[in-house]
């Protein structure tokens, strides 16, 4: 499929190929940044393609602030710039690490597992790190009858849902005021509309709209999803960056927003023309830099979160311009 880009869009892509930069975009991004980036995809696709050798001389992630983070662990020998250093996850600042130390004071010897969207201080308290498309899974691996986890309460009902061991919350309130919006009647009001559609919730999503959909799953298992399915119509609890993402890569299916208010302003904040200046001054301001003291726990977690299944590859995204 031939790609018309804009002028701006051309100068990035021209850019970066003579600076050999990387650019990765989570899902949640505007369609105007996915297409000029090398790889879109989900937390945990974008923390494997930042750990793969790359031979790239900077990388420039269009995310939030802790996915940033995460990149500049995986991959300390290229510097990791941020197009907007605003762009910080609220859900993140639930939970600090007095909370986890709190946690695991109460409860003597139960594994913590937070989730990925948390501060580099929260991280280097916990013992095991993991996405939304890989929390059963890492729950589940360690063998044991109780969990800590959070920050997410609706993320700590998915996976309390889908195993028998016990989870407790680390913040009962925890949540992403994107998810959070979700309810039911937006879903069965759509439903009633297209019986024949499936619908698939983000599991940040309040456990009702989770239990009210055909599948629950992250933005990864989404796309794999909405490639495989005979359905034709799906409707989508989740970001819509990821909805606009979906419906242009499957042109022949309709692709519904369970609701449209859904946008993450703080993703929102990366724009074409902030990529272009960090591309071009590598600002220092913009270099993502986590303190010293956590790297080497936080990068173990991390490793070790890469190695689990998760929900499907990155997209890559074949952009050039000439
Ligand atoms: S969508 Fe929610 S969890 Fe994701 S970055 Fe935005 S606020 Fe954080």
């Amino acid at each position: 499929m031939t790609q018309n880009f804009s002028e701006l869009q051309k100068k990035i892509l021209r850019l970066k190929k003579e600076k050999k930069a990387l650019i990765l975009a989570h899902n949640y991004q505007t369609i105007d940044i996915q297409e000029i980036a090398d790889f879109v995809g989900d937390s945990l696709q974008l923390a494997r393609k930042s750990a793969e050798p790359n031979g790239y001389e900077m990388i420039i992630f269009a995310g939030v602030k802790f996915m940033a983070e995460m990149a500049a662990i995986l991959s300390p020998e290229v510097p990791v710039y941020i197009p907007d250093p605003r762009a910080l996850c609220p859900l993140a600042a639930y939970l600090d690490a007095e909370k986890i130390c709190a946690k695991k004071k109460e409860y003597p010897g139960v594994p913590v597992v937070v989730y990925v969207n948390t501060t580099a201080a929260a991280k280097s308290e916990a013992d095991y790190i993991c996405t939304s498309g890989s929390a059963v899974e890492v729950v589940e691996s360690l063998g044991v009858n109780r969990v800590i986890f959070g920050p997410d309460a609706n993320l700590a009902d998915y996976v309390r849902t889908h195993t028998n061991v016990e989870i407790i919350d680390l913040d009962e309130e925890g949540h992403c005021y994107v998810h959070d919006k979700f309810d039911t009647d937006m879903l069965k009001e759509l439903k009633a509309k297209y019986p024949n559609s499936l619908a698939i919730a983000h599991p940040e999503c309040p456990l009702e709209v989770q239990t009210a959909a055909d599948m629950i799953g992250s933005t990864g298992m989404m796309a794999k999803t909405v490639a495989e399915t005979k359905s034709k119509v799906i409707l989508i609890a989740t970001e819509m960056g990821m909805i606009q993402q979906l419906q242009k890569n499957h042109p022949d299916k309709k692709i519904i927003p369970i609701f449209e208010g859904a946008v993450c302003r703080q993703m929102k904040k990366h724009t074409l023309e902030k990529i272009l200046y960090v591309l071009e001054e590598r600002p220092e301001e913009n270099l993502v830099t986590v303190p010293e003291e956590y790297v080497p726990h936080i990068r173990q977690i991390l490793e070790q979160m890469n190695k689990v299944k998760g929900q499907g590859p990155a997209t890559a995204v074949t952009a050039e311009a000439s």
